[in-house]
């Protein structure tokens, strides 16, 4: 299926040997864009830093990757991320978290909370899979939100939960993070998304 996540702070399963070539071609980003890409962070006012190209094994890699230092609003676990990635996460925290925070609570979000970007696992961590966006640095995963008055939303507890204004806001930066990102999951998409909001750049466009 898509590229689901697993629930976060597991070991990602050990992969079986197989024969045959490797499952994964190392795709390098184009240099041209990816220097156009370090312009347009820089531009967009956003301190940053280029990580040095690195190669794991199982097909794993972080390549043409950059780590958010200063974005204007805190982010939490930002690491390796590509830089459309990155670009596409800055433009969503400025033009699509704060106005929607602005609309539906009436306040500032102060700290957006994700599960990290790089992991090297398939998806659904299911062995012999293919890889997950996340095990190219290509993907992050959002769970929660805290805001200027004090307030504390939780994609986990407040997708369903009571407060229609909290879900509607919620919904509101998901549906503009599909517009942002190739892919974007909620807790809509599957299971495996129950407690927060996948967006990557990958092969999309889909909208769950
Ligand atoms: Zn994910």
């Amino acid at each position: 299926m898509l590229n689901a996540c697993i629930p976060h702070g597991r070991t990602p399963p050990r992969r079986a040997p197989r024969p045959g070539p490797p499952p994964t071609t190392i795709v390098r980003p184009n240099p041209q864009e990816l220097t156009e890409c370090h312009v347009d962070l820089a531009r967009a006012g956003v301190q940053f830093r280029v990580l040095p190209d690195q190669v794991f094994s199982g097909g794993c890699s972080a390549l043409g990757a950059v780590q958010l230092l200063d974005i204007g609003v805190p982010v939490t676990n930002l690491r390796a991320m590509t830089c459309p990635l990155a670009l596409a996460f800055v433009h969503w925290a400025r033009e699509a978290v704060q106005p929607a925070a602005a609309q539906y609570l009436g306040t500032r979000v102060t700290r957006v909370e994700t599960f990290g970007t790089y992991s090297c696992r398939t998806v659904d961590s299911v062995p012999g899979a293919r890889l997950s966006e996340h095990a190219r640095a290509n993907a992050v995963d959002v769970s929660g939100f805290t805001l200027a008055d004090g307030r504390h939303v939780s994609v986990q507890q407040d997708w369903k939960g009571e407060d229609e204004r909290v879900r509607r806001f919620l919904r509101a930066v998901h549906r503009e993070g599909c517009r942002r990102f190739a892919i974007g999951l909620s807790p809509d998409s599957d299971a495996y998304h129950y407690n927060h909001m996948h967006f990557d750049m990958g092969r999309g466009p889909y909208c769950r």
